[in-house]
């Protein structure tokens, strides 16, 4: 690991599909490609999550956030005012948008941000491509805003740690989802309700009280559910079900197998889930999944799977 402020050698480890830590004007972001299930696999893995949450894509660029999602009036609207800055869009993904899977959670929707800080700017200039960070810290501990609060945490781990000082803003980046009319506030954060509501000359929906609970963004959190049936912990798939296999003692089937990881490593299981899943949906009327363990990133691949098996709930 380096701690340096050389970006070349951060966006150097992003190309070679490695993590790299940068400053945001938010908090320090856990940076890989985002379009590498593999990278984004191993963000997770990093960051010891125990759920797959969809990340935010930072891009350098307006024209570059175009070429992952659809931007429609609202969402031009707030990226003219408020990009570069720590405010978040959520758009429709592109059709054609070559980020990961793993990355949006198997949404069809993307969230995207242009930072402001000069570091990140030059960093997503340099690799240009876009990048996937979620806050550069443990699971369940504070932000980092420092380079060194990420190199306490997550030192060994990581190719690269620029090093821009502290971060200014210190909050995480207001989210906001133009995939609503009006839009609404996912998640408050550097950029203040009533900043957007006037560069839009409306209200923004969100942050109400629904049936006496808050409508936070856990509960408004969206998640992938196909339209197949799921079944889970199969030890054998049934007459008709496709399988969704992991490690080396598959069951005999003369249907449809993918294996998320022939060799049981989770990683590579985590890299693979969502680009299973959708390729079996699109296959199958029926999906028997086997047992993945509850470590490491299987406890986020299980959490995701018993999601995709109930897919009516929203409030998860
Ligand atoms: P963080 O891990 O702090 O970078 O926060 C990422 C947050 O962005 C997630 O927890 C979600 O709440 C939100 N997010 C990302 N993508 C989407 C999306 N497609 N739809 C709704 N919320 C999203
Ligand atoms: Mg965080």
């Amino acid at each position: 690991m380096v701690q340096t402020s050389d970006i070349s050698a951060a966006a150097k480890a992003l190309k070679a599909g490695e993590l790299a830590a940068f400053p945001t004007e938010t908090v320090y972001g856990l940076g890989g490609d985002a379009c590498s299930d593999t990278a984004v696999a191993a963000i997770f893995a990093a960051k010891g999550r125990p759920q797959f949450n969809p990340l935010i894509m930072h891009v350098e660029s307006l024209e570059k956030a175009r070429s992952c999602g659809v931007f429609g009036d609202r969402a031009m609207q707030l990226a003219k005012h408020f990009w570069p800055g720590p405010l978040t869009l959520v758009v429709p993904k592109q059709p054609d948008c070559a980020v990961s899977l793993l990355a949006t959670a198997g949404l069809d929707s993307i969230a995207l941000r242009v930072p402001a800080h000069p570091a990140a700017c030059q960093l997503l200039k340099a690799f240009a491509g876009p990048v996937a960070a979620p806050s550069a810290n443990l699971s369940g501990r504070l932000s980092p805003t420092q380079a060194g609060h990420v190199r306490d945490q997550l030192g060994g781990k990581v190719a690269a740690i620029v090093d821009g000082g502290p971060t200014s803003v210190g909050l995480e980046s207001t989210i906001v989802s133009c995939l609503t009319e009006p839009p609404s506030l996912l998640r408050a954060g550097g950029v203040a309700r009533e900043d957007i509501e006037a560069a839009l000359g409306l209200q923004l929906a969100g942050g109400e009280i629904e049936d006496g609970k808050p409508l936070s963004p856990g509960q408004l959190q969206h998640h992938y559910a196909p339209e197949a049936s799921l079944r889970l912990n199969a030890d054998a798939p049934e007459e008709g079900e496709a399988l969704l296999a992991f490690g080396p003692a598959v069951p005999a089937h003369g249907g449809l197998i993918l294996n998320l990881s022939p060799s049981g490593d989770l990683v590579e299981a985590a890299a693979n889930l969502f680009a299973h899943l959708h390729e079996l949906d699109a296959k199958a009327q029926a999906i028997a999944a086997m047992r993945v363990p509850e470590v490491g990133l299987g406890e986020a691949i299980n959490d995701r799977l018993r999601r995709a098996a109930a897919p009516r709930t929203l409030d998860v």
